[in-house]
């Protein structure tokens, strides 16, 4: 079976990849450099202006590029924060909208940064009310521009993720304090961390690609969300360093600027869908999970 992915060459994108090319499927890797990577019997790279005719039938599309948030937030980062995400979306659905024979399900990339923030609230794929920052307004347009592959009746899967773990993303920036023996809390330490196992995280978008009946927002987060200042002590424990240096915000924004928000803010985000179609995760509680990434 044929998947595309936009992104196949990210953090998740490769963790993706691998699971697939593991098991029956072929996978299409768009990216803007294929040059730079090689074929193998099981993925394909191909840049953004390969001729479709030439690809084989293709089962499901996996949308998960865009520019990454860690960085300065100039206003032009802001600018290609959005841009290259809605962008990237408008060119697979004129992708697809070619295609004689559609894909079954198209599976478009979000982040519980939907949801905006709030140490007291809830969420869950029922909240249908976004919040008003600048990640909720981004995840906002790229999820309606993504939702518009319902119209040529393919099944669509708009995946929030949560902080996902793994070797890659924000852990190894979290675990870089803490490792110098400098760890603590964050800001207040109240802030929800919604987080993820990366093998869940890639088994969870796998469960949606082949179940056909979850379509729409789906959290790709694990059921037993942390505040900051006990993700950042479990951490400490597992990695048998101490805890004890809190970073107040006023640091954060001045060393990161408005990035800074997500770290010193988050949300508690309920992987609801999941659960609901029996789900099964592997690392639903934090210390087990860190403890399997740190010593595999
Ligand atoms: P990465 O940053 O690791 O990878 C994203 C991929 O997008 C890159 O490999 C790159 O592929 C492509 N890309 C980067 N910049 C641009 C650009 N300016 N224009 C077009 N394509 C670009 O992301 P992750 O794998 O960590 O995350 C995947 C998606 O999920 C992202 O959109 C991210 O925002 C979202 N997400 C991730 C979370 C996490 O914890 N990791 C949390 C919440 C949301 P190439 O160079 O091959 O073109």
């Amino acid at each position: 079976m044929n998947v595309l992915i936009t992104g196949g060459t990210g953090f998740i994108g490769q963790a993706l990849t691998d699971y697939l090319c593991e098991r029956d499927y072929h996978v299409y890797v768009l990216t803007r450099s294929p040059q730079e990577h090689t074929d193998t019997n099981k993925q394909t790279f191909i840049g953004y202006n390969y001729p479709n005719e030439q690809l084989p039938p293709i089962k499901s599309v996996i949308n998960l590029a865009g520019e990454s948030l860690f960085g300065y937030w100039t206003k032009t980062k802001k600018e290609f924060i959005l841009s290259s995400r809605i962008q990237t979306t408008e060119k697979i659905l004129a992708f697809m909208e070619k295609l004689p024979n559609k894909p079954d399900v198209f599976i478009s990339g979000s982040a519980v940064g939907y949801y905006g923030t709030s140490n007291d609230l809830m969420f869950s794929e029922s909240t249908t009310t976004p919040g008003d920052d600048f990640l909720a307004k981004v995840t906002t347009k790229w999820e309606n521009v993504a939702k518009q592959a319902e119209k040529y009746n393919i099944r669509t899967v708009l995946t929030r993720f949560g902080v996902v773990l793994g070797n890659g993303g924000a852990l190894p920036m979290m675990r870089f304090p803490v490792q110098l023996g400098v760890g603590g809390k964050i800001g207040s330490g109240e802030q929800w961390i919604s987080w993820i196992h990366i093998e869940d995280a890639v088994k969870l978008i796998v469960f949606c690609m082949e179940n056909k009946a979850i379509s729409g927002p789906v959290n790709i987060t694990a059921p037993h969300p942390k505040q900051n200042k006990a993700f950042m002590q479990t951490l400490a424990k597992v990695l048998k360093r101490p805890y004890w240096f809190p970073v107040p915000s006023i640091f954060m924004y001045t060393a990161l600027g408005e990035m800074a928000g997500l770290i010193t803010k988050g949300q508690y985000v309920i992987p609801q869908k999941a659960l609901d179609h029996s789900f099964t995760f592997s690392f639903p509680y934090l210390q087990e999970a860190l403890h399997h990434l740190h010593h595999k």
